[in-house]
């Protein structure tokens, strides 16, 4: 379902992305473990290569929302910055729904830089990103790599 057909899209500021195998077993693990709830994080890395997944506390209450705290949010940038690392992804599961924004994400989404991760979790998990910009939504393929040694 895509909305705003006809329009010339902007170029993309991440065609790509890319996360190591491992690191995508992290996702899963991390969602799973706060199912029924949402997971969130951050990936952090280099010219679409996630290296790196903060994992985060989801603080709202109920079951089909995420937020990450400002001081936890703050804390995570100040440490990728300090690696030398730039703000790929905001990543959060959907436990129960498919793998794409919702109405409130899509609202919510202040990023346009960044690529929204979502990974939907159930018999046969799946992810995905999306850049959200001005609440047009746009599909960032993702490449999941294996990992290396
Ligand atoms: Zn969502």
């Amino acid at each position: 379902m895509r909305q705003g057909s006809g329009a010339i899209a902007e170029p993309c500021h991440q065609p790509m992305l890319y996360i190591p195998s491992a690191l995508y077993k992290d996702l899963l693990d991390h969602g799973t473990r706060a199912s029924p709830k949402e997971a969130c994080g951050i990936l952090a890395g280099r010219q679409g290569r996630t290296t790196a997944f903060y994992p985060a506390v989801n603080v709202e209450e109920g079951h089909e929302k995420y937020s990450i705290s400002p001081q936890e949010l703050a804390r995570i940038l100040k440490d990728l910055e300090g690696k030398g690392l730039d703000l790929i992804g905001i990543f959060h599961s959907h436990p129960a729904t498919p793998a794409y924004p919702s109405v409130t994400d899509v609202e919510l989404a202040c990023y346009p830089d960044s690529a929204y991760v979502i990974l939907s979790l159930g018999d046969e998990p799946s992810i995905k990103a999306f850049s959200i910009r001005e609440g047009k939504v746009t599909d960032i393929p993702i490449t999941i790599e294996p990992s290396m040694g």
